[in-house]
């Protein structure tokens, strides 16, 4: 028998949530954010899955989408941190990649190369995120020579990037929209400004294009969910099973440091699955798993390929038992990856991409 460990990743939901972007901007295009191997799910696997539902894809530079277009994906991809170095403005354009421009080096080098069709670019405009992007005092000097470029090189969008679009307390983002409104009066230009919490719940931002990313893969950025980002469904399902069960008396230390002692009689299953496999160990005791779909807690520190969890209340439980550490059970319990990620003391965006090559994506359609 194989070690049990494995990412399934649910196609069908990855859509789910894609058509949910769409449903709530109806008047915007989604951009696919699949950066970072699509958030640890495989990004050719998601490209495929969402070729005749996303208009164009995002990626973080140009090695990710070379990536994409070798595995045969012909649709648009925007390098959302544009090129890192000049040189790649010929495989922009061989690629048909759009690009975003946020540094002066940059615009120089676009009209330098004098590309043969015009290329589509994301001005990057810093409205308060003071990240990536051009001060928004400068951004109309930019924007005009990029304009005046040679044989109309360049097919120009005003993109920009929200801090605080998750919060519940609306006050940074209302200024960096504010920021934004006026300029887009100025430029007239098609806007890009709205990722997954901004798609979800600032209809204000949508523009002329969207570009959720984590949205996709099912995890609820919002401080506070709303009836519509409830709607969203897990898309990875980081299962495993029992391996091994221990019985132990009161008293006893379980896992390295002995962090975990037990109160009672307790029975631990150990899981195989570490943080060798992308698996925080930060994880504090009590952080949720499935074990035969009933929520059960960690217990000890996380090792390098193992676990171990309280099944002292899940009497069924034993050897072989399925265990899922996020996403959704057989029996249809859910266990969110943003939940497990509170446990850590982190977000949903560092487990989904923390998931190491070691751990096996099996992709399939719906359940099972
Ligand atoms: C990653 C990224 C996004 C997507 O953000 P989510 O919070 O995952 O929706 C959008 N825009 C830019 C510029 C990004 O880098």
């Amino acid at each position: 028998m194989a070690r049990p460990l494995i990412a399934d990743i649910d196609l069908d939901a990855l859509r789910h949530n894609y058509r949910l972007a769409g449903d709530l901007a109806p008047n915007s295009r989604a951009v696919a954010v699949l950066k970072a191997d699509g958030y640890g799910h495989g990004a050719v696997a998601c490209a495929r899955a969402l070729l005749d539902l996303a208009p164009a894809f995002a990626v973080a530079c140009i090695e990710e989408a070379v990536t994409l277009r070798e595995a045969g994906i012909r649709t648009p991809i925007v390098l959302l941190e544009g090129i890192f170095e000049a040189s790649e403005l010929h495989q922009v354009e061989a690629l048909g990649l759009w690009m975003a421009v946020h540094s002066d080096w940059q615009v120089d080098a676009l009209l330098d190369y004098r590309p043969r069709l015009p290329i589509p670019v994301w001005v990057k405009v810093d409205s308060g995120m003071h990240r990536l992007g051009f001060a928004p005092e400068r951004l109309e000097a930019v924007w005009q020579r990029l304009k005046a470029a040679p044989g109309k090189a360049c097919d120009l969008h005003l993109m920009s990037h929200f801090a605080t679009a998750d919060l519940d307390d609306r006050g940074y983002f209302t200024q960096q929209m504010a920021r934004l409104g006026v300029l887009a009066d100025r430029l007239g230009a098609p806007l890009c400004l709205a990722n997954s919490p901004a798609t979800l719940a600032r209809p204000e931002a949508h523009g002329a294009w969207n570009r959720p990313g984590v949205m996709l893969y099912g995890s609820d950025p919002l401080e506070t969910a709303t009836p519509q980002s409830a709607r969203l469904a897990p898309v990875m399902t980081l299962r495993s099973q029992i391996i091994a069960v221990r019985e132990l008396g009161a008293g006893e230390c379980v896992g390295y440091g002995g962090r975990f002692r037990t109160s009672r009689s307790t029975r631990i299953g150990v899981v195989a699955c570490g943080y060798g496999d992308g698996y925080d160990r930060h994880a504090v005791d009590g952080t949720p798993v499935l074990v035969e779909g009933m929520r059960a807690g960690l217990a000890g520190k996380v090792s390098m390929d193992m676990m171990t969890v309280d099944i002292t209340d899940i009497p069924e439980a034993g050897i072989g038992s399925d265990v899922v550490l996020w996403g959704r059970a057989t029996n249809g319990e859910v266990l969110s990856v943003d939940e497990v990620a509170r446990y850590c003391d982190t977000i949903s965006y560092t487990l989904l991409t923390g998931v190491l090559p070691r751990v096996p994506r099996r992709y399939h359609h719906g359940q099972g």
